[in-house]
């Protein structure tokens, strides 16, 4: 197997599958818009198709694969997906991201099927406030949807929690007493400026700086854990051995370490969360173009690469959101929810 670099010597070996661009929730700090423009359904890469450029990917260095969307347990059959990636031996961590809206169902199958960890997005505890920020009525459901991941024995639960000043700063340590009743790490994201996140603005991201202040006001001693890792969140000890994470991709972006693609739905292969440009594989894959073929394309891709997305957001001087809605309307790959976040 040959692992490919990018031009800042990055190899290529996490892949994001977005399975899916629809979502059953309507997260302010994603999809905040009243309407939405869909990928059409005949482009949506069939399983087959993905399974296809999944072995293109590994054998070019990826072995870590997270299946994500829109939600991913919205894409129907997705087990069988599982089943077909798991098998891999290439592939070395088989992880999920859902909003926990519909794990309770499919948990036990997930695991069946070959699964090695979930992430489960929960920003709040309390019905009310999660019923503000995603314009749905299903906290208790995603409760469950822990509790059935937890009892379905997946190898790591993490929760990953967008953290938005005056919206759910005043939870931190509420997420991190929850995580604990339920064996899971909990991940506070920073909120990023990217598609889809039109009401972003500066003074709504509680920083990583501020998290840590609060949490060592409660807690006392925090301590830094040091691994060489390409994961984006760094991981905190507390004094009681619980560990936390922080991802801040807002004000200490880790470009440098980035080793992170994205395939949209309908295959299309992004190398950066902010680039506006991606690389349409559903093409090459539908005019027939050979295994061989398409990991040249890839592997050039990938060897041209330069992106520090984050990286240059920071440099700039009176930060606005990423994208107008006007933008996001004419290309929703630009989207979030499209992209898998
Ligand atoms: N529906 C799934 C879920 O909720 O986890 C997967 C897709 S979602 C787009 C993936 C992740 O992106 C979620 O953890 C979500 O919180 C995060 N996300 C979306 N918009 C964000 C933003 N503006 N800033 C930070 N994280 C964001």
């Amino acid at each position: 197997m040959s692992t490919v670099q990018d031009r800042l010597g990055r190899p290529l070996r996490n892949l994001r599958i977005s399975v899916t661009d629809r979502c059953n929730l309507r997260c302010q700090y994603c999809m905040p818009e009243e309407h939405y423009v869909w990928l059409p359904r005949s482009d949506i890469l069939e399983f087959e198709e993905i399974d296809a450029l999944v072995d293109c990917f590994t054998e070019l260095g990826v072995d870590r694969i997270r299946l994500t969307g829109g939600e991913p347990l919205m894409r129907h059959d997705l087990t069988t997906l599982v089943r077909l990636l798991a098998a891999k031996p290439a592939v070395r961590d088989l992880a999920l991201t859902s909003n926990g809206l519909l794990l309770a169902e499919h948990a036990a199958g997930l695991a069946a099927a070959g699964l090695h960890r979930v992430t489960v997005s929960l920003d709040t505890l309390r019905p009310e406030r999660f019923h503000a920020l995603t314009r749905r009525t299903a906290h208790a459901q995603v409760l469950s949807g822990i509790a059935a991941a937890r009892a379905a024995g997946f190898r790591s639960l993490k929760l990953d929690t967008v953290v938005m000043r005056g919206t759910n700063e005043d939870e931190l340590v509420d997420l991190i007493e929850y995580g604990k009743t339920v064996g899971a790490e909990v991940r506070f994201i920073e909120y990023m400026d990217v598609g889809g996140a039109t009401h972003w603005s500066i003074d709504k991201v509680y920083s990583r700086d501020a998290m840590l202040a609060d949490l060592g006001r409660h807690y006392g001693a925090i301590a830094p854990i040091r691994e060489e890792s390409a994961a984006p969140a760094e991981r905190y000890r507390l004094s009681d051995g619980t560990v936390f994470g922080i991802i801040a991709s807002t004000t200490a972006p880790f470009c440098r370490s980035c080793d992170r693609a994205r395939l949209t739905a309908d295959g299309m292969w992004y190398l950066c969360l902010y680039a506006r440009i991606g690389i349409d594989l559903r093409a090459a894959l539908r005019a027939g173009a050979t295994k061989e073929a398409l990991k040249a394309r890839i592997a050039a891709g990938w060897q041209a690469r330069a992106d520090r997305g984050a990286e240059q957001r920071l440099d700039r001087r009176d930060r606005a959101p990423l994208l107008a809605v006007s933008e996001l309307r004419k290309d929703p790959h630009l989207e979030m929810h499209t992209r898998g976040g």
